[in-house]
């Protein structure tokens, strides 16, 4: 689509649902007056940042049903996000609106290369978790063989994977980087394997480890980006290009504000991604802020779509880590980490904080080879990668090297941050 034809759906959409999200949710009304503005005075998209934002503690206060604006009965399906503090936020889904996700994934898929023909191995989660019956409608709008597998089993994932002839592995990378480890161990033929491509989200993940992926199960492997509180799996995905990813924005609106003063920021800065559904039916979302560091790029991409891109998640708001007073994220020390030949792409890090002063210990698995080798050779590397994340996060850290295969493997999520101190 032209950018100027978007931009006119784009604010239709948008008066049309600030609209009803005043009219429908007693609290939009109500954070609407108490900031002054009405809904008649968004005139151009930009007017949005006159709006206030919309954070999953407004979501917990109204919880469970308080932001829908239909009545409940008009609502079809509900899912959560995992609350790991507190109470989850909840997402309804009207009729319309399981077919709009059913629409944003089915593109997402069809990025990765699904059509009629492809068998998608599905190993998200299905259950209240989007990922997993997010990617299943997508999967049947576009008419593929979907096998609802969900997450675990790692044996008859790989034994499906073989006997299926599954071309799309769907999953959160670091259950795929698991699931290679383990086709390894089990003495399976990677290159007989039909694998085409790998749709993988629902948690960060670096360049480093697309590689790995790609080189251990010979696919291309793409990142999708979404959260239950907008649609679930389905309002970002990368193409071919691997430069970012497409927004869906004729559904999803993005702004990108600076974390501290919460201003819009132009293109290419870096900050917090805050999204404004579009289009969605049972519950419309204003301005949500997603917690998510990112940045929007609007140079055209190779691929031919016009849809505006965003850098893959660098991070999170409320998971920077604030050591000895700098404000890190996880994902600096895993970059740098990987950057050292030998290094596996498991690691945890532990901060602790023993005498008054905040400490961060990284434990790294290193390849069998390395880890056979000489007592003297280890800590060399050992002295590297300590060096390389000082230089990249300005702290110094103390590594650990642990034998390979040691660490906690996931079947969803990874944690990779472990944080002792008593605060
Ligand atoms: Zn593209």
């Amino acid at each position: 689509m032209r950018i100027s034809d978007r931009e006119k759906l784009q604010l239709a959409r948008m008066k049309a649902i600030l609209k009803r999200a005043y009219q429908k949710v007693p609290y939009y009304k109500k954070r609407f007056d108490a900031a002054g503005v009405r809904p008649s005075d968004i005139r151009r998209l930009e007017d949005i940042k006159n709006l206030p934002f919309t954070t999953k503690t407004d979501l917990r206060e109204g919880y469970p049903f308080g932001l829908f604006a239909v009545p409940r009965r008009e609502i079809v399906e509900v899912h959560t996000s995992s609350g790991t503090t507190g109470k989850p936020t909840v997402s309804g889904y009207t009729r319309r609106d399981i077919e709009l996700w059913g629409e944003v994934v089915a593109r997402a898929l069809t990025m990765c290369g699904a059509t009629k023909e492809s068998v998608i191995q599905n190993g998200y989660g299905y259950g209240l978790f989007t990922g997993g019956l997010g990617v299943h409608y997508g999967a049947q709008r576009i008419g593929a063989t979907v096998i609802p597998i969900s997450a675990g089993q790692t044996k008859r994932h790989l034994d499906i994977m073989q006997d299926f002839g599954s071309t799309i592995l769907t999953c959160t990378p670091s259950y795929a980087l698991y699931l290679t480890e383990a086709a390894e161990e089990a003495g399976i033929n990677v290159k007989k394997l039909k694998l085409k491509a790998g749709c993988f989200g629902a948690e960060m993940w670096t360049d480093r480890m697309r590689e790995e992926i790609e080189k251990r199960f010979h696919l291309i492997a793409l990142n999708i980006y979404g959260l239950t509180e907008i649609i679930g799996p389905g309002v970002a995905q990368e193409c071919e290009q691997k430069n970012g990813l497409h927004i869906f924005e004729d559904h999803f609106y993005p702004e990108v504000v600076a974390p501290e003063t919460l201003e819009p920021l132009p293109d290419g800065e870096k900050g917090e991604l805050v999204l404004t559904t579009l289009t969605r039916d049972g519950m419309p979302m204003i301005r949500f802020r997603t917690r998510d560091i990112t940045t929007l790029r609007r140079e055209p991409c190779k691929c031919g779509r016009t849809l505006v891109r965003m850098d893959r998640i660098t991070g999170r708001t409320d998971d920077m880590l604030k050591i000895r007073g700098v404000l890190i994220f996880p994902y600096q020390i895993e970059k740098a980490l990987l950057e050292i030949k030998g290094v596996e792409p498991h690691y945890q890090i532990i901060v602790t904080r023993p005498r008054h002063l905040d400490e961060i210990e990284v434990q790294v698995e290193t390849s069998k080879k390395i880890f056979s080798d000489e007592i003297r050779h280890l800590e060399e590397i050992r002295k590297k990668i300590e060096k390389h994340i000082e230089t990249a996060i300005g702290l110094r850290v103390k590594v650990t090297l642990v034998e390979p295969r040691t660490l906690p493997r996931s079947e969803g999520k990874a944690k990779r941050v472990i944080d002792k101190r008593q605060l």
